[in-house]
């Protein structure tokens, strides 16, 4: 395996914290980082540390509008005002300190992945701590401050790439890009979600029906999954749309959104996959990606919500994939303890699920 592949180790992801009783844990990525250093992953020759850094105000601006970035400024350094109009507030969003520049590093990080992978330096390239994709130009959304993929297509754009496929499997709706590119021809957003309008399962976007906007028709495919689909139907809906779609539309460049939410663990979700469907999506994007897009694979993390006990497992197979790396199934045990000690609960000592 001789491609070069490039890793966004983000550690300033560590202050995109909400705080404590919020979901979203800051220890997933770096535990995620651990567990690929663990398996000696970022050791192998073809892997590269990606140089990263804080994403400027012109290149937010590529998607978010400046009154937002200025409010998202201004509400993480304390000062009052009418911040529940950016969607900022107690709940999904609470205003938390530095709170731009913890958005604007996870931006920074994604635009590495994408940088590296454009300028030819890597073929694939991997930032857990990106896929913030409920952020909107002028609000923030679902514990999402600035949406990290979308300003890494529309940096991709800006840069000279025709057409981008932007493929979201994270068990909500990739609302976020979808509706930035809606109505724009030059990116296919595809969404696999659960998608359950009569229990109210966030977003609420993310029908069928939603196909893009008048110039974009066909652009935007969504693939709504009932509740409690498991690992063999998940596959299955992806075989009979995302090849398909994405190789019919013939990207410059893949962008995927690798959400572990899906976990049949996880806590703020109800489908029922397994790690093992991971890496049956891992093969699956990885192959694509080589088929229609050159080699040009850009992915980021997403959700995901059993932070010690899923999500490190789940990216690192996701990462071994990328690198063609073969990790053993049995996790080391010095990751384990540690992972077992911050989370104080049960981390499984392997890499797949057994089989349900
Ligand atoms: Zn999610
Ligand atoms: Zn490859």
């Amino acid at each position: 395996m001789s491609e070069r592949v490039g890793l966004v180790r983000c550690l300033e992801a560590a202050i995109y914290d909400h705080g404590a009783e919020h979901p979203l844990r800051p220890e997933r990525v770096l535990l995620t980082w651990e567990l690929i250093d663990a398996y000696g992953l970022a050791d192998a020759p073809n892997v590269v540390d990606l140089p990263y850094r804080l994403a400027d105000d012109p290149t937010l601006e590529l998607v978010h509008t400046p009154a937002y970035i200025d409010a998202t400024k201004r509400a993480g350094a304390g000062e009052g005002g009418p911040w529940s109009r950016f969607g900022f507030g107690p709940g999904d969003n609470p205003i938390f300190d530095r709170m731009h520049e913890a958005g604007a590093w996870v931006v920074g990080g994604t635009l590495a992945a994408a940088r590296a992978v454009w300028a030819g330096e890597v073929e694939h390239s991997f930032n857990a701590a990106g896929g913030l994709h409920h952020a909107m130009p002028a609000r923030a959304s679902g514990f999402c401050v600035y949406d990290d993929p979308a300003v890494a297509i529309a940096w991709l754009l800006a840069k000279g790439a025709e057409r981008v496929a932007y493929v979201d499997v994270d068990v909500h709706h990739g609302d976020g890009p979808q509706a930035i590119f809606y109505d724009d021809p030059r990116v296919l957003t595809v969404s696999l979600h659960q998608y359950a309008p009569e229990v109210g399962f966030f977003p609420g976007t993310g029908g069928s029906d939603e196909r893009g906007g008048s110039h974009a028709l066909g652009t935007c495919v969504n693939v709504p999954l009932r509740p409690g689909t498991g690992d063999e139907d998940w596959l299955a809906a992806f075989d009979q749309t995302v090849p398909d779609v994405v190789g019919r539309f013939q990207p410059d460049v893949l962008v995927t959104q690798l959400g572990c939410d899906t976990h049949r663990s996880d806590p703020l979700a109800h489908l029922q996959l397994t790690t093992t469907a991971y890496r049956e999506t891992a093969k699956r994007l990885h192959r694509l990606a080589h088929e229609v897009a050159g080699g040009r694979w850009v992915a980021t993390g997403g959700g995901g919500y059993r932070w010690a006990s899923v999500v490190p497992r789940a990216w690192t197979i996701y990462f071994a994939e990328m690198s063609g790396a073969r990790p053993p199934d049995a996790i080391p045990a010095p990751w384990l303890i540690r992972a077992r000690a911050l989370s104080g609960g049960d981390v499984p000592v392997t890499l797949y699920d057994p089989p349900t």
